[in-house]
């Protein structure tokens, strides 16, 4: 079973945050449940360059030993790198082991989708597994190549995930609000024409919208945006979604202050890093109207207390729509709810998904095919 426990560690090697490996337990758990006589879990941690490969850099031992003690069960975690020994290792564990294999990114076959790789590992099972959404955006040979060797399928969470997203794409109800911010431009901009012609509202924060004012000529000052993004950004337009950027923001100035300036007003040197309460406050308003919402991105730089206030309101006004379709997405946006509403349990309901996907739900959501999806099928 292909897994994403691609998840932070602090300085002692401890999850910091455990909600993309806690979502894959469920499947786990089936598994072994319905008699799984081994059940071997793959999974990448960080982007390991070739001088890291089999070293202790980017090993995932730390999260064998964290999921022995969610799951409450021995994990076997094997960090040998070739197929056959893993195999004899494997094989002559107890029955219904549940094993977790060092980083697949530490094999070179891997980036490459190779196949000839993909056949070793599949070796290892007599069924594959893709529970690991996250990563199926990309052409590798655990999530692609594999699916040639072995009779495969989606876990529970991938489901999920698909199912949620198609709701925002196909038939979504209305009044649609799209809420995008944080840093990752030129996934967004996509997701902006994705939508144009598909929501009712697109509001815009973070580095996105220093990107579009840039372009349509507002002064941001030292404001980050991103370049690449400026000529796309300025011919953006949109057929039916009103796209709102903000027209007030908290910026630091060049001396170090919190100021507070509209648009306009903003001053060489600057440097805006959330949005302003008027638009927190009309932000908030359309998102009471809402009837779906997908969210992703923080407004503003959440790391700094000073500026978080903007991805609070966001955080409070969504969560006052308790019968609202609301899909949140991206691995800041959820920080931000377990860094500015440390009492509110991330989990999913009815009402309100949390993807584990990034750039793979980014994808989804602007109409393109996801290779891991479609290896599946
Ligand atoms: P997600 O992980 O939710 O998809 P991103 O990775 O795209 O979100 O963006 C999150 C980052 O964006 C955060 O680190 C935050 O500090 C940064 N950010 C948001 N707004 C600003 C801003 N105005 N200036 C600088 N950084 C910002
Ligand atoms: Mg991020």
């Amino acid at each position: 079973m292909r897994v994403d426990f691609n998840v932070d560690l602090n300085e002692e090697g401890n999850v910091i945050d455990s909600f993309r490996i806690q979502k894959k337990l469920p499947t786990i758990k089936f598994l072994k449940e319905k008699g799984a006589e081994k059940i071997i879990l793959i999974s990448h941690l960080g982007q390991p360059e070739k001088e890291d490969f089999w070293t202790e850099k980017f090993t995932l031992r730390p999260i064998a030993d964290y999921l022995e003690k969610i799951l409450k069960e021995k994990i076997y975690f094997c960090s040998l790198k070739d197929f056959k020994e893993i195999k004899n290792m494997i094989d002559k564990s107890e029955k219904s082991a549940i094993w977790l294999l060092e980083n697949i990114r530490y094999h070179e076959g891997e980036e490459k989708n190779d196949k000839n790789f993909a056949s070793q590992l599949s070796r290892l099972g007599d069924l594959y597994i893709n529970e690991a959404f996250s990563v199926s955006h990309r052409e590798v040979a655990s999530i692609c190549a594999i699916t040639e060797f072995l009779p495969s399928y989606p876990g529970f969470l991938f489901g999920e995930e698909i199912e949620h997203l198609d709701n925002i794409i196909t038939n979504p109800e209305s009044p649609v609000v799209i809420i995008l911010g944080g840093a990752k431009v030129e996934d967004k901009l996509l997701l902006i024409e994705a939508f144009s012609s598909k929501a009712d509202w697109i509001l815009i924060g973070g580095v996105m919208a220093n990107t579009i004012l840039k372009a349509w000529n507002f002064e941001i000052g030292d404001s980050l945006y991103e370049e690449k993004m400026i000529e796309k950004a300025k011919i953006l337009g949109s057929q039916k979604a009103e796209l709102m950027l903000p027209g007030d923001f908290f910026v630091l100035t060049q001396n170090q202050q919190k100021k507070s300036r509209e648009l306009g007003q903003v001053k060489k040197g600057d440097n805006i890093l959330d949005i302003g309460p008027v638009a927190a406050y009309t932000f908030g308003k359309i998102i009471q109207k809402a009837a779906t919402i997908f969210w992703n991105g923080p407004m503003g730089k959440i790391e700094d207390k000073r500026f978080e206030d903007g991805t609070k309101a966001i955080i409070e006004a969504i969560l006052e729509n308790k019968t609202t379709k609301i899909v949140i997405g991206g691995g800041d946006t959820l920080m931000a709810f377990k860094i500015l509403k440390p009492e509110y349990k991330i989990q999913n309901t009815e009402y309100r998904f949390f993807s584990t996907g990034g750039g793979a739900m980014l994808k989804y959501l602007t109409g393109k095919s996801l290779p891991g999806l479609k290896a599946l099928s």
